[in-house]
């Protein structure tokens, strides 16, 4: 039944997510001028255009004061399908300091309440297996990687883990550690935190400058029939989306730059062909695509949070944001 109220509503969808301004920040104007359910207006200044104001449709958007809970339970049918088989990808996007992190994962005091979609999700999936322990028997996995300079880094490394195991399923090299409780997942995701500050310096936040993937893999038994299924759910936080002048940096940050603009590219150029339903999918042009390629497209929902910061001088930024989101989205 999930599958079929999701099959209505198409296999990607586009949500946007605008962040408060932070406390202690002056009290200034707001470059986001109205939000509906489906679609967010933007103020332009005359540099970036002649209008006044854009206008975006897509699937959904949130306003500053959704809390984590709201932008989670529009998330949970996606979840749901995963144990009946599917592949899920969800990411996040958006210009560094827009809220990608505060979705998937929650601030850095985290609380219950304010735990992002990557424990809710592991959460739900756990919850929804026991109610189904009766009729099916579910073997829950992650794996959490980095993507830095299109180069592949396993972030579950630590002699905190045991009883992991290699898998070939998505990513031959790393980690795959299984978990049946939600605190299982939380110390997991705490190495994999300090696993990824590693070799960054105040200077040099990587994380900004990363993609990070929460692989969840389900393999599931029906108890009556014996036949089996798999099912796998990426959460991924992608680099940060903003462009940077190539007149002002060089070296490593230019390096740098270019992975993520380019693979940044390949991810949109995928997810646009798929909408467009065309036949050639160019997964080959990002490391992040060719990881993905067996959950991107076919019969796997994808599901992009598109987030964007309220502050003015965030404004070019913020419309290349929601352009990019507009080309993939299939409102
Ligand atoms: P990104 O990962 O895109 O760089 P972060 O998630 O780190 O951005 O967000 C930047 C700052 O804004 C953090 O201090 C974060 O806690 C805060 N923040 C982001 N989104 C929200 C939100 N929806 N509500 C409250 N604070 C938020
Ligand atoms: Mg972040």
């Amino acid at each position: 039944l999930y599958n079929q109220v999701q099959d209505l509503k198409g296999s990607i969808r586009v949500y946007c997510r605008v962040r408060p301004f932070l406390p202690g920040q002056p009290n200034r104007s707001n470059s986001v001028e109205h939000i509906e359910e489906g679609s967010i207006s933007i103020s332009v200044p005359t540099k970036y255009g002649k209008e006044g104001h854009r206008s975006f449709n897509f699937n959904k958007v949130f306003g500053p004061s959704a809390t984590q809970e709201e932008v989670f339970a529009d998330t949970r049918p996606l979840i749901r399908s995963v144990l009946d088989g599917f592949n899920v990808c969800i990411f996040a996007y958006g210009q560094t300091g827009s809220g990608k992190t505060h979705t998937m994962t929650g601030p850095k005091e985290l609380t219950e309440q304010s735990q992002g979609v990557n424990y809710r999700a592991l959460s739900d999936l756990f919850l929804l297996s026991e109610q189904r322990k009766d009729t099916f028997s579910y073997d829950v996995s992650v794996q959490m990687i980095e993507i830095y300079n299109e180069q592949v880094r396993d972030l579950l490394v630590a002699d905190e883990i045991r009883n992991s195991s290699q898998n070939g399923v998505n990513v031959p090299d790393a980690n795959l550690v299984p978990v049946s409780t939600p605190s299982d997942v939380l110390e997991l995701m705490t190495i994999g935190h300090r696993n990824r500050a590693v070799g960054a310096t105040a200077l040099n936040d990587r994380s900004s400058r990363s993609h990070s993937c929460l692989t969840v893999h389900v393999q599931g038994r029906d108890l009556t029939s014996g036949t089996s299924l798999r099912g796998s759910m990426h959460l991924v936080d992608l680099a940060g989306s903003e462009r940077v002048d190539k007149s002002e940096v060089t070296g490593d940050r230019l390096k740098e730059a270019q992975h993520i603009n380019k693979s940044l590219s390949a991810l949109g150029d995928v997810i646009a062909s798929l909408a467009q339903k065309n036949s050639h999918v160019p997964y080959r042009n990002s490391k992040l695509t060719q990881l993905l390629q067996d959950s991107l497209g076919g019969q796997a929902k994808t599901l992009m949070f598109v987030h964007v910061s309220p502050e003015p001088d965030a404004v070019g930024e913020t419309l290349s944001t929601l352009k990019f989101a507009e080309r993939v989205a299939t409102v």
